[in-house]
This record gives C-alpha cells, structure tokens and sequence, in this order.
C-alpha cells in the first residue's frame, strides 16, 4: 500500500512524485517505457546522442532571477543537482526565404530589433507587445484555475470570468491579421511550433504564453535532458518510494467510488498496486481508456471528445567534424519555405514541408562528449500515418514494424534530409547518421493518441474545459502533465507541482519559487 501511486514518469509524473516525496510520502512511479523521463528522456546512437522532446527551456534561468521559478523548483526537489546553460543569444532565428530575424531576449532587446528592421511598423510592434503581456496575464490565470479548489476557482471565474473567456476565444491568426507588414507577421507567427498549434486555432494566450517565457532567457540542461528524472528520482526513492519500469498500467480500481489502485502489465503479467490516492501524468485520454465506462460518464465522455494535436516527425543526425564552422550555433533555427508560416506537412510522402524548426543539442550542452548532432522537427498531419497509428485505448503493438510503414518512413526520411541539406548545405559533408521518428514512434515511446507533439489539440474550448482540472471528477484521481497545463516541460513539471499541492497543499509554497 503506497502513499500514492503516480502514474508516468515524464516530467510533470516525476515532479509530482518528488514534491510528494520531500513531504514525507511513499510514492510508486509507474512507466511504460524502459527509460524513465517520458519526453526528456534521451537515446543514444554509436557516439551521438539526442533528445526527442527538450530543444529549449524557459523558466530555469539564474536563481534568484525572474527566469528561473521552475529551475528553482527543481534545485529544490533535486537538492541543486542539475545547471542549465544558457543557450545564448540570438536562442531563435526565423528564416524566410531571402531573409532572415534573429530574436535575442530580453524582450527589450527583440522589441528593439524589431523596430530597427521594420521601422515603419512601431505602431502595430506596440500593439503586439501590449497584447502579448494582457494575453500572458490571463493565461497564468487559465493555468492557476486548473489547480485551485472548486470554491476558489468559482469565485475567481465570477470576477475575470467573462474577460478570460473573452481572451481564450482569440487566436493567433486574429492577432497576426492586424500586423499590415507579411514579413514582420511571419515574424511573429513563425514559433507556433512551440506550442504546436498552427495560427488559425492557436489560443493567443498559449502563444503569449510560451514565447514570452523564453524573453527571459533560453537553457539547455546541462549533461542532457536526461538529467532532469536522474536528479529527480533519488528523491522519490530517498523517501521509501519506487519507479517501476515497463510497468504499463491497464486498469484504474476503485473502492466505494474512490480510486485507490491500479493494475499493470509487466513482462505479461498482471500486477496490483493500492494508494490512498493516484496522481496520473500518463495523458488524459490514457486515463479515462483506465476506468470503466460507467464512472464519470459525462466527464469521460467530454474528455474523449477532444482530438490529438497536431503530430511531427523528427530527423535525428549525427556529424563528424566542426558543424559550428559549417553554420551552426547554439539557436534554434525556424525555416519557412514561404512568409506564409502557418501550413503544416499535410503530404509528406508528395511535398516538403512548409517549414522546418532546426536545433543543434550538442552546441548547447556544455558537457556533451558525445559528437555533434542536430534534431530537426516538422509539424505535420498523423493522417499520412493513420494506417500504422493505434486506436485509442487500443493495447500496444508488439514486434517488428510492417513493411509498408518501413517503405513509406525511408521514403519520407529522404526527403526531409534533402530539404534540411539544401538549407544547410555545408553540413553535407560532415554528415555520418541519420534517422527519423514519425506519429508511430512518438505513439509507442509516450503512448500519446495519435502520436501529437503535445497531446490534446491546443484551441480555446480545451483551455476553458474544467474536465482537464488537476482535480478530477473521480475521488481519489488527480491529473498532471501537458494535457492539464498546456505544452512545455516547465509548464507539464509545474501541473505536477500542482497536482501534489492538491493533496499537500504546503507545496502550493513552492509555487512562488
Ligand atoms: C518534438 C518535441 C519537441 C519539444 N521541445 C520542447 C522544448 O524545446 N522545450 C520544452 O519545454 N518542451 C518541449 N517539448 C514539450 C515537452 O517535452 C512536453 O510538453 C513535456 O515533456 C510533457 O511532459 P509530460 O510529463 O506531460 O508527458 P510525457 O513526457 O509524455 O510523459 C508521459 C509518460 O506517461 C507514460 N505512460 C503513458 N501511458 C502509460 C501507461 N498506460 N502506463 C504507464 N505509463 C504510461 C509515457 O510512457 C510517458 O513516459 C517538446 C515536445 C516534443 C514532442
């Protein structure tokens, strides 16, 4: 019988489980996959090592410091074993064709940049910065009312409610369309990637958001992303706590209409595990596809309403030589094949991509020993995959992946590493490695439905929806992880945070940083 039982070892799991851990509980982390850390964790190829899901962190910067509330949250919860270092500036370069932008922070500084290369637009630059402040305000407000209590959140609703509903309900495009100068728009559209929402849907305040936060500086974890569940681990288990690896859990039970366990499947077999309460960061569409049908029904029901987001595909390669002297740096590069920079990869297998989001990991990392590489990711619709894609709820494919599937992957690997070397074409010869992960990598490795970059679709009705509180209908089952707080590991680790602060609320302390 275990204090609580987490479910998920990404980030929002693991801090969930190590707030809960420096409060004295006994909590059991279980995980899927046989490497813990969900989307930060890292895998290694011969001598090049790379990191599906961390390119750049917000909000861990120097401490004290405005940057850092959730570096200081991890110094705390990992007694100061992790650094992060600072990815530089410029951290972002937006390339279009014939033109290039480079965005330094802090804001001040990009603001200026902005209003030096496009002097005839300071206007509508004000008016753009002005927005994005309003829209961040009421997105911390968004985020704050999924972890409050029922009465308070009532209360806070009844007093921002109509102007929060009012902001949710505007998107990016609305925001871009009021910008009269293309190149200046593509600008300040082009990081949607970020949030994996194209303009059209996208919820200003998630742009705002996430953007804004990297006004304060960019960081790469320094060792690699896998640092972060190897700092955070020895804490859960320091308290008498334990992660299961491989441990897929099938079922959430209940007693009296409380949840108070679950049962997992490891090496085929089926195995029980009780807790005063469960924390689940495994995605909330995983979480319902745990319950009987007849628990929650409308809740149930509302959640399995949402779609996946949008999916990607990624190229993983590794290089032999001075890439830094071939034209790579430490900043993220954003290519668009036009200014037009809300298309995604709808046909991938007939097209290239509209645009390419570019990082170079091994210039970031301080400590990488490992050789270079460069991660290159590409929004695109899992459409093109549906054949080799999962049903929700579905149980995992086991074995080797169809033919079919192999064929059409090479098919499309060559064709984004060709695009990616027409951009980068000193890089050619230096190249020694490439490999490329779909919509069916990303579904087995995370389990997300549908393979999307950053679960659920990110649009205005699922930042208003209460069913993606950290407090669920069910007694006894709260939520953490991207789908509760939106995307980013900052964002995922603090709904953790706030999903322990639900059954310790001491912790809502650390909140403050
Ligand atoms: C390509 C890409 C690039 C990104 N780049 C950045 C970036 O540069 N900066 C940034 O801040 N964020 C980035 N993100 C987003 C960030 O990685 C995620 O938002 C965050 O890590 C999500 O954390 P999580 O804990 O909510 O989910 P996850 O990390 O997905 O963890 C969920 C865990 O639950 C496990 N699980 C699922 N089902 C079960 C089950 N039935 N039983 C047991 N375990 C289960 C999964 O295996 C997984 O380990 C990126 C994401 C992607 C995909």
């Amino acid at each position: 019988m275990w204090d609580t039982v987490v479910i998920g070892s990404g980030i929002a799991g693991l801090t969930a489980a190590a707030a809960l851990a420096r409060r004295g509980q006994r909590v059991l982390v279980l995980e899927q996959h046989h490497t813990p850390g969900g989307l930060t964790q890292t895998f290694r190829r011969a001598d090049w090592t790379f990191a599906p899901g961390v390119h750049y962190l917000a909000d861990v910067g120097a401490q004290p410091g405005p940057g850092g509330p959730f570096g200081r949250l991890l110094a705390w919860l990992g007694d100061g074993t992790l650094r992060f270092a600072d990815s530089g500036n410029p951290y972002d370069v937006v390339r279009l064709p014939g033109f290039e932008f480079a965005i330094e922070h802090p804001e001040a500084a990009y603001r200026a940049a902005l209003e030096a290369r496009f002097p005839a637009q300071g206007p509508a630059i004000a008016r753009w910065f002005d927005e994005m402040h309003a829209a961040r305000k009421a997105a911390f407000t968004l985020f704050a009312l999924r972890g409050l209590p029922p009465w308070l959140a009532w209360g806070l609703r009844l007093w921002r409610g109509a102007e929060l509903d009012r902001m949710r309900q505007r998107t990016l495009a609305e925001a871009l369309a009021e910008i009269p100068d293309a190149r200046l728009r593509a600008v300040l559209g082009a990081r949607w990637g970020d949030h994996g929402a194209p303009p059209e849907t996208a919820p200003l305040v998630e742009h705002a958001l996430i953007t804004g936060a990297y006004d304060a500086g960019s960081w790469y974890p320094v060792g690699g992303p896998a640092r972060l569940a190897q700092s955070l681990l020895p804490t859960v288990l320091a308290a008498g706590g334990q992660i299961e690896l491989g441990a897929s859990v099938e079922r959430i039970t209940l007693t009296g209409g409380r949840a108070d366990g679950v049962v997992y499947r490891r090496n085929g077999t089926l195995h029980p595990a009780g807790a005063r309460q469960l924390i689940s960061a495994m995605g909330v569409r995983n979480t319902v596809d745990c319950l009987d049908r007849e628990v929650a029904p409308a809740w149930q029901a509302e959640v399995r309403g949402f779609r996946p987001g949008l999916s990607y595909l990624s190229l993983f390669l590794g290089f032999e030589g001075d890439i830094a002297a071939a034209g790579a740096s430490s900043a993220n590069v954003w290519v668009y094949e036009s200014e037009a920079v809300g298309p995604f990869w709808r046909a991938p297998a007939d097209e290239d991509a509209p645009g390419l989001f570019v990082s170079f990991p091994s210039l970031k990392d301080p400590a990488c020993a490992g050789q270079p590489t460069a991660e290159v990711v590409a929004f695109c619709d899992a459409e093109a995959f549906a054949p080799w894609l999962q049903a929700p709820g579905a149980a995992p494919a086991d074995g080797d992946r169809p033919e079919d599937y192999l064929a059409f992957k090479a098919w499309v690997e060559e064709r984004l590493l060709a695009q990616f070397l027409r951009h980068f074409p000193a890089l050619a010869p230096l190249l020694r490695f490439h490999e490329m992960s779909t919509p069916v990598t990303q579904q087995h490795f995370v389990r997300t439905p549908g393979g999307a970059t950053y679960g659920i679709e990110m649009d205005a009705a699922r930042l208003g929806s209460p069913a993606l509180n950290v407090r669920s209908p069910v007694p006894g089952l709260l939520l953490a992880g991207q789908d509760v707080s939106g995307a980013g590991v900052p964002a995922a680790g603090m709904s953790g945070l706030l999903a322990a602060a639900a059954l310790e609320p001491a912790l809502l302390r650390q909140l403050g940083g």
